[in-house]
């Protein structure tokens, strides 16, 4: 049986545990391949969230130039102050706005507020479209080809960032300059898609020439502390970096790597340990269906045997086949062992089936433990008296009253004195005796019969269990004696030891807690 169990509990783990060890065996293999693949697709994730602000800039310069185009081409003049100078006011990132012909002889200059142009702003607005021909010649080539284009115009003076784009419709083409502010940019424009992308893993910074201007997640990050950096597509000399918390791309793939490593220990140890519980579980229950049918077999066996006796000796008393009046004497004393017999054994069944259903009430009263023993003693006198039995009383005269449910008590006596006389080979000698130890009464009995292994020590008290080596086979018993006797201990919140040895005897304790009870 169980080796059956074994092997299908060796199957089972097999078909568990081997896809999970192959499974953590090949992720142990390709360890640091699987760390550089992660390591890319990070660095490429984060690559995206750069590109993701250098778009945002884009989206934004086309809308205005496409605004400014608009408001350029309306008809009305006064119309195009009024709107351009809204416009401005609206977006202070621009704090000026030039719109030259090509030919740079008529250039017109709008701002939030009115602007009247110096003569010294309209040559430096000719050195610039001169000194930046080339690039004014690319936009225009962009135009031809149908792309609108917002390039960055060469600024030889300061570091102010100009922006040109083209404005044209049937009748004209013109230039556009944009003059940006970029403390206001940064704040307006970049400051917000960084905050609305960033997390608690990583911080977004801008930096201007490798110095920080604007961060979000609320840590400042030096440069060189960057994990990826991106120049703005337009303001070359704007940065946009990311790092992590403090942490390397490396060192957090080695984390998420060593943390799916852990998790795969952890549910290798979850089934191996879900596998053990399974078989102890199946095997005790498969122990415990034994035990039953055992106790079935016993049980049957205990009742045929004194009920076979009390109708033989029944039946020869009926029919008058014995003469003397000793040995009628001697036949009514069988029958009426055997049917005291016959009745502890239902009993204890009883009581084993009420302690089972936790239905066994117990009715504590005051009692004197000795007397309780002298009631045993007298119905079992005759047994523990024979010409086969030597018994010694020891009682300790001065115990304290107990708190004792007499019934209960008095089975579990008889119990053990029954197992001392069943469990003994030739000539019995049991030992009672009752007394006080620390902070326990207790009642004790010894005897000097087969005893029992330390393995099978820790055994007995379970139900239906019992002892299947050597001769005691042969004994009867259904197994639930001790449990009974333990149960009822418990109840009184004592508890019953057992001391022996193989071949040299047993000694059992009953102990009653004596300030509990
Ligand atoms: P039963 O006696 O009906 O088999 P018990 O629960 O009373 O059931 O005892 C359980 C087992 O403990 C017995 O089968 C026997 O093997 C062992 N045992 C109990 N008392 C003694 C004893 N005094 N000496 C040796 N073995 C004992």
């Amino acid at each position: 049986m169980f080796t059956s169990l074994k092997k299908i509990i060796i199957i089972l783990a097999l078909i568990l545990l081997l896809p999970i060890f192959v499974y953590t065996f090949y992720e142990l293999n390709n360890l640091s391949e699987n760390e550089k693949h992660l390591e890319n697709i990070y660095s490429e994730q984060l690559n995206t969230i750069i590109f993701s602000v250098n778009q945002n800039v884009d989206d934004v310069l086309q809308s205005w130039s496409a605004k400014i185009s608009d408001i350029y081409q309306s008809q009305d003049s006064s119309f195009t102050n009024i709107e351009m100078q809204k416009f401005c006011k609206s977006n202070s990132s621009i704090s000026l706005i030039v719109i030259s012909d090509t030919s740079k002889r008529n250039i017109k200059f709008y701002s939030s507020s009115l602007f009247s142009a110096s003569v010294n702003a309209v040559n430096r607005i000719k050195n610039i479209l001169n000194e930046n021909s080339e690039n004014i010649k690319s936009l225009i080539e962009y135009k031809n080809l149908g792309y609108n284009k917002i390039q960055p115009l060469k600024n030889n003076l300061d570091e102010t960032p100009l922006l040109s784009f083209l404005i044209q419709d049937d009748k004209f083409l013109e230039i556009a300059i944009l003059v940006i502010d970029m403390n206001f940019f940064v704040k307006d424009i970049l400051q917000k898609r960084i905050n609305s992308i960033s997390n608690n893993d990583f911080i977004v910074s801008v930096f201007h020439n490798q110095d920080l201007v604007s961060y979000s997640g609320g840590k400042e990050i030096s440069f060189d502390n960057l994990i990826e950096n991106k120049n703005l597509w337009t303001f070359t000399n704007y940065t946009i970096g990311i790092s992590t918390s403090g942490k390397t791309i490396h060192n957090i793939v080695k984390e998420r790597s060593r943390n799916n490593l852990i998790s795969l220990a952890v549910l290798n140890i979850v089934i191996i340990l879900g596998i053990i519980f399974l078989f102890i579980n199946i095997r005790k229950e498969i122990k415990l269906s034994q035990l039953k049918s055992d106790f079935v077999s016993n049980v049957s066996h205990e009742i045929r045997t004194p009920l076979s006796l009390i109708g033989m000796f029944a039946e020869t008393l009926e029919l008058n086949r014995v003469e003397s009046e000793e040995q009628k004497n001697e036949y009514y004393k069988i029958i009426r062992k055997e049917a005291e017999r016959l009745t502890r054994i239902v009993n204890s069944i009883l009581n084993f089936s009420k302690m089972e259903s936790k239905n066994k009430k117990y009715s504590f009263e005051s009692e004197n433990l000795n007397s309780i023993l002298d009631e045993v003693l007298f119905t079992y006198q005759h047994e523990l008296n024979s010409k086969k039995n030597e018994c010694k009383i020891n009682k300790f005269e001065s115990l304290p009253e107990l708190q004792l449910d007499k019934e209960s008590i008095m089975e579990a006596i008889i119990n053990l004195i029954d197992n001392a006389l069943k469990y003994c080979d030739k000539n019995c000698s049991i030992e009672i005796a009752t007394g006080i130890d620390e902070k326990f009464a207790y009642l004790e009995v010894s005897d000097n019969g087969i005893g029992i292994s330390k393995e099978n020590q820790k055994k007995i008290f379970e139900k239906f269990y019992r002892v299947t080596s050597g001769n005691v086979h042969n004994t009867k018993g259904s197994g639930l004696g001790l449990s009974l006797v333990k149960n009822t201990m418990l109840a009184h919140n004592g508890n019953v030891t057992v001391e022996s040895k193989l071949g040299k005897g047993s000694k059992f304790k009953l102990l009653f807690p004596i300030d509990k009870i």
